[in-house]
């Protein structure tokens, strides 16, 4: 889904807001069915064109609202801590992008339940407006939008605080669950099965409807099918986190590494290390002590021509903060580290002694070894 194309519309406290390319076709099915459905049915005596523009208007004012439940999930984030990358709607509504899960339960709950009260606290504003508009008379073309607002704002907060991960209800379950057990692995198990159930039940209902012949409720199959794709693989997440946490690093990294030389150059580095050698980066040594790591794109990025005159510390990546990883810290900061920093590779440090290099491909191996299964 989020390998379609998204765009950029803006920033809201600071925080990127996308538009992936998928919500286009919820957005054309929510304004057709308010100017063909809802808004003539409700209101008989308007024009079509009436209905149509009340319609894309409500289908929008219907999306902020959606990406306002999710910055309130994302400022909480944020204030506990959490980096929020990006806000983005797509075809099954709304998502806050994490960098990592929250650390405590306590944390998670109020994350969880954020979004919801947001929700809400919108559909009492639309309701009061629409209440107060039509009460002193204004014609319901201002007021019947912010009528449906009020209306559609407490589903979207009701749907979601539905006890199944990965719905908000589903998280405020696994942050109860997890405070009472302090066991976070079989807290994320049930809140996931419950999560699946919610969505089994939801595809159910929705063939059930199709069997008697109304196709409404079709397209709440289809949420139903991606919330058991979503709480499948969240539990295989949290199994594989708990699996790595279990270990350190240095029982993922591989210890046989070959390091280059600070001194040789780019031509030395591209036939000695790049050709004969099986790696596409290598730490970089000036001396004894390790200074950063160089790769096949940075060598890449020098020209033919200049590859004898070029020294391998000159296209050597020295931000070790960022490269290097203390063998002794649990390997599931490895997930965190190498998601963070885009990086595909740490260099693995011991007592400040280079103890060896992690790579993704190490990390599916370990995972492979220790045979993660559910
Ligand atoms: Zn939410």
């Amino acid at each position: 889904m989020f390998a379609a194309p998204s765009f950029r519309m803006g920033r809201m406290f600071g925080i990127p807001i996308e538009v992936n390319i998928t919500w286009i076709v919820v957005f054309v099915l929510v304004s057709a069915t308010l100017s063909f459905s809802y808004f003539p049915t409700t209101f008989p005596d308007r024009t079509l064109a009436v209905d149509l523009v009340s319609g894309v208007v409500t289908a929008l004012l219907f999306f902020a609202s959606i990406v306002i439940h999710e910055m309130s999930h994302s400022l909480v984030a944020r204030a506990g801590g959490i980096k929020v990358e990006k806000v983005t709607l797509f075809l099954f509504g709304g998502v806050a992008q994490m960098e990592e899960d929250p650390a405590t339960p306590g944390r998670e709950f109020l994350m969880a339940i954020a979004g919801p009260l947001a929700s809400l606290v919108l559909a009492a504003i639309f309701a009061a407006l629409a209440f107060v508009m039509s009460a002193v008379g204004v014609s319901n073309v201002w007021w019947a939008p912010f009528e449906y607002l009020g209306i559609i704002n407490v589903a979207v907060a009701l749907f979601n605080m539905l006890p199944g991960f990965p719905l908000d209800g589903g998280r405020v379950l696994r942050s109860m669950l997890w405070g009472l057990s302090k066991d976070q692995l079989w807290a994320t198990r049930w809140a996931c099965r419950a999560g699946q159930f919610i969505g089994y039940s939801l595809m159910a209902l929705a063939v059930f409807a199709v069997l008697r012949g109304s196709l409404n409720l079709i397209w709440l199959g289809l949420v139903g099918w991606f919330i058991t794709v979503l709480a499948d693989s969240a539990y295989k997440q949290q199994v594989i986190k708990e699996s790595l946490h279990r270990n350190t690093v240095l029982s993922v990294a591989s210890s046989d590494v070959v390091v280059a030389p600070a001194g040789i150059t780019v031509e030395e580095l591209i036939f000695d290390f790049f050709v004969e050698g099986p790696h596409t980066r290598y730490p970089v040594a000036e001396g004894n002590a390790i200074i950063g790591m160089v790769t096949l794109d940075a060598a890449k990025r020098v020209s033919r021509g200049e590859w004898a005159m070029t020294r391998v510390r000159e296209i050597t990546d020295t931000d070790l903060a960022s490269l290097v990883i203390d063998a002794d810290e649990p390997a599931d900061r490895l997930l965190d580290r190498m998601r963070k920093e885009a990086h595909s590779a740490l260099i693995v440090k011991k007592d400040g002694h280079l103890a060896g290099i992690v790579t993704r491909a190490d990390m599916t191996s370990y995972l492979r070894r220790a045979k993660i299964d559910r």
